[in-house]
């Protein structure tokens, strides 16, 4: 079985437990305004424009051959409780490729997270479910409108997914990516807070991540428009709020990329 992938990022620490290795695979049905990866929306072998100098993105590569490279790193994993995460994009789109090579994986005892939107059909998710051990999952918006206007589409397939995940035996960990001007309204981002609430014992952690515009420059090398404002950034001010509604709530609440 083949899929379409871009990089697989060794040493990862952003991506699950412990040391990782990452795969981003190609292709995904939304259409953050914030993505710092759009050259892995469309699910083809795509060119772009860094620093005067043209790369490739993407290539097909087997199950086994992916596995192979990942085992290389396997000591790391062992020794750090980490291990494989499959993000992109959105991995889901490749469930059968991703099923395939996380079996391989787990075979030699190499925990499997999923790095995903949830914007799948059920039938993907369920596919891979019995070779992964965590899921970390992106709630952009509670209300639907902002999450239209954040992503392009509905959130409703997303949050029945979540709802489906919290009754399985996995661990989950959200992700809330906050971008100011565009979903950091204090009101919805307590929605946020209560609806993982409604998530109970499943949801182990919940990691709140202030935009950065590190993927600005893809977006020019690929003759593409990036519409976020320049006060996009999480200020201070606003940070101190988001604390005080954060002490609140009894979970693991991480925030990364203050500034
Ligand atoms: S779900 Fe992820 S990969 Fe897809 S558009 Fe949003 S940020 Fe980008």
């Amino acid at each position: 079985m083949e899929g379409l992938i871009s990089t697989i990022q060794g040493y990862s620490l952003r991506d699950g437990p412990g040391i990782r290795s990452t795969v981003f695979t190609m292709g995904c049905a939304l259409r953050c305004q914030y993505c710092s990866n759009p050259e892995l929306l469309e699910m083809k072998i795509r060119t772009m424009e860094l620093n005067n100098t043209s790369t490739r993105v993407g290539k097909w590569i087997s199950s086994e051959e992916l596995a192979k490279k990942l085992f290389k790193d396997k000591i790391f994993y062992t020794e750090s409780k980490g291990g494989v995460t499959f993000s992109g994009g959105e991995c889901l789109l490749q469930s059968d490729f991703v099923y395939e090579t996380a079996k391989l994986l787990k075979e030699e005892d190499i925990s499997i997270a999923i790095d995903t939107s949830l914007y799948v059909p059920r039938q993907n998710i369920e596919k891979v479910l019995p070779v992964v051990d965590l899921f970390l999952v992106d709630i952009k918006a509670i209300d639907d409108t902002l999450h239209q206007k954040v992503t392009s589409q509905s959130n409703r397939l997303i949050l029945e997914n979540l709802m489906w995940l919290k009754t399985q035996p996995v661990e989950l960990w959200i992700r809330l990516v906050l971008v100011g001007n565009l979903n950091d309204d204090l009101e919805d981002v307590k929605k946020r807070f209560n609806f993982i609430q409604e998530l109970g014992q499943s949801v182990t952690r919940v990691d709140v991540l202030c935009y950065h515009n590190l993927g600005l420059s893809k977006y020019k090398g690929l003759n593409m428009t990036c519409s976020l404002s320049n006060d996009a950034f999480i200020t201070k001010e606003y940070l101190h709020k988001l604390k005080t509604l954060i002490a609140r709530y009894d979970f693991d609440i991480r925030i990364e990329g203050e500034e």
